[in-house]
């Protein structure tokens, strides 16, 4: 028996501060003939923000489910808030939040019901749940909304009340699929807000996002993935320097085939078209800007390179379904 095993049977919780959060070995997960999930290892320690970056299929939905303990991998190995997924999930899920990608609030129930009765799962008393509950509001911003049915929320206020009933138990590790999809911008940042809150007190975040701007603006490291492999690892800034040229001049307007084909070979690095814009990405990007200056029928917008820069040329432009 490992050592790791022994802990287990021994009842013992949490593991040691210095293990990793979230520990994955070489996880594989196929449905029918297609391994969605191939062979994906991470590690994230405590309080850090991680986001799991990916186009539509990639596998990042199940990586999740995998190391929740709701999904019965293939091959590989978790270990979860120092319990080994899938044998122990239940355990290592008592220290874990879940912010799923749609809400799923009971509608029967008021916002104060809805904490309550999530509590409860965890088999917290009654008690020790409504102690939680004022703290819980004021986090979600819904503090004179606690008797509020659910129906009356906007899909702000449910995502951030499903955010807050994700904290009920006082999670170690919270994850996230997709936590603003769907939302305006301003409620958007909100929920940045409070998502910073919650890694500025030691909470460690995972997260998957559609949203570069997101896991650029919260997360420490980031991982994107595509047809189940993880395909490049690191920090933003760190990802950005190593991916990509530091400077983009977007390009667009009358006579862009001709120039495109003409003149932008010369003036960029790597040239991309998409749709009706043309990417210049340069490390220096003087030349190409004095060259546009003289186009009378463009027009050009110059930028900083980011991370959307870094996804697509990793993952291609061509959509996704
Ligand atoms: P992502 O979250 O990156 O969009 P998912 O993990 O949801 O990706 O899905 C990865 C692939 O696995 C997709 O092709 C999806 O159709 C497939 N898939 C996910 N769940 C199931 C399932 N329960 N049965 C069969 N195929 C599934």
């Amino acid at each position: 028996m490992s050592a790791s095993a022994d802990r287990e049977s021994a009842g013992e919780a949490h593991g040691s501060a210095s293990e990793p959060v979230l520990s994955v070995r070489d996880l594989r997960k196929r449905y029918g003939d297609a391994w969605v999930v191939d062979g994906v290892s991470l590690d994230i320690r405590h309080g850090e923000c991680f986001a799991l970056l990916g186009p539509n299929g990639a596998g990042k939905t199940t990586t999740l489910r995998l190391c929740l303990g709701l999904v019965e991998p293939d091959g590989g190995t978790i270990r979860l808030a120092g319990h080994p997924v899938p044998a122990a999930a239940r355990r290592a899920r008592a220290n874990v939040g879940v912010v799923p990608q749609f809400d799923n609030l009971d509608p029967d129930f008021t916002v104060a019901e809805n904490l309550l009765v999530y509590g409860r799962y965890f088999g917290m008393s009654r008690a020790q749940i409504e102690s939680r509950i004022p703290a819980l509001l004021d986090f979600a911003g819904l503090a004179n909304r606690a008797d509020a049915r659910i129906q009356t929320l906007s899909g702000g206020m449910k995502r951030r009340l499903t955010l807050a009933r994700s904290l009920v138990n006082e999670p170690d590790i919270v994850f996230m699929d997709e936590p603003t999809t769907g939302l305006d911008p301003q409620a958007r940042h909100v929920i940045w807000d409070r998502l910073r809150q919650l890694v500025a007190r030691g909470t460690t975040l995972v997260l998957t996002t559609h949203f570069m701007e997101e896991a650029e603006r919260l997360c420490n490291r980031i991982m994107v993935m595509d047809r189940g492999r993880i395909i490049a690892h690191g920090a933003p800034r760190e990802l950005i320097a190593r991916e990509v040229e530091r400077h983009v001049v977007e390009v667009h307007g009358d006579g862009l085939d001709e120039w495109a084909e003409r003149r932008a070979p010369a003036l960029a690095s790597r040239v991309e078209r998409s749709g009706d814009t043309v990417f210049l990405y340069t490390p220096d990007p003087a030349g190409a800007l004095s060259a546009l200056e003289a186009e009378s029928g463009l027009r050009y917008m110059h930028r900083a390179a980011n991370l959307e820069d870094v996804f697509l040329k990793l993952t291609g432009r061509e959509l996704r379904d």
